[in-house]
């Protein structure tokens, strides 16, 4: 095996742990792959999607956007991970490799409009919608409620998809939802470049990537057993290596 491939085999392992289950797969066909051991052609084809993922993952990593320590979450819980999606959205090119790659997961004919929450979904709303050749609007919290404002309008019967970066509780989500509702709209999709909702919500959600966190009450948190120092989001963290 060669450099190359030794690197990349040490980053699967080390990213190993941050895919859901499902996602194994990549690891055993690309290891295959990389030992020259034999795969199915059912497994290569299913390769390219799962390449895809990984090279998301890749971005999340080299940007910073994924974060790995100790943090206290808005909700109180803790947990070994946290994703700051303005660290990849920061770079243009890679904010709109980004929303190609969500766009290419719903059907642009039976879109009309791209919905994003302020302000995780701005950008990456935006970036969709471009790809999809749609018009982009946001929705945002005035008050700590959700509003439609800066005269966006949702006609009767049209097709929202609504786009966030990272869905974790779907609040805004479903909050953007009543709001498209309340003007006789429909719900085209979801989608997010993160989700980690561990399937909690009630929502279908398309991903680029699915994340189960590990959360965890300050009670039983096994890093404050640890005594290690806790950080609170948006705060300084180490980038995985
Ligand atoms: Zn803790």
């Amino acid at each position: 095996m060669n450099t190359k491939s030794k690197i990349f085999l040490n980053f699967l392992k080390n990213t190993e742990n941050l895919i859901k289950n499902k996602k194994f797969y990549i690891f055993k066909s690309l290891l295959s792959f990389i030992e020259d051991k034999k795969i199915s052609d059912t497994d290569y084809r299913n390769l390219s999607t799962q390449i895809r993922t990984m090279s998301m993952i890749d971005l999340l990593i080299r940007t910073g956007s994924l974060l790995k320590g100790h943090f206290e979450l808005s909700s109180g819980l803790h947990s070994n991970q946290y994703f700051q999606c303005a660290k990849l959205l920061q770079y243009p090119e890679y904010a709109e490799k980004a929303g190609k790659q969500l766009a290419a997961l719903f059907d642009a004919s039976k879109i009309d409009v791209v919905l994003g929450p302020a302000l995780g979904g701005v950008i990456i709303g935006y970036e969709t919608a471009k790809a999809l050749g749609k018009k982009s609007i946001f929705t945002e919290r005035k008050d700590g409620i959700m509003t439609l404002r800066r005269g966006f309008h949702i006609n009767k019967e049209d097709r929202v998809l609504v786009i966030e970066d990272v869905i974790t509780t779907a609040k805004s989500t479903i909050e953007s939802i009543k709001i498209i509702e309340s003007f006789g709209g429909k719900i085209a999709g979801i989608g997010c470049i993160v989700d980690r909702s561990s399937g909690q919500t009630s929502l279908k959600i398309e991903s680029l990537i699915q994340i189960d966190p590990e959360i965890y009450s300050p009670e039983e948190c096994p890093m404050c057993k640890l005594g290690q120092n806790i950080e609170k989001p948006g705060s300084r963290t180490q980038i995985i290596e």
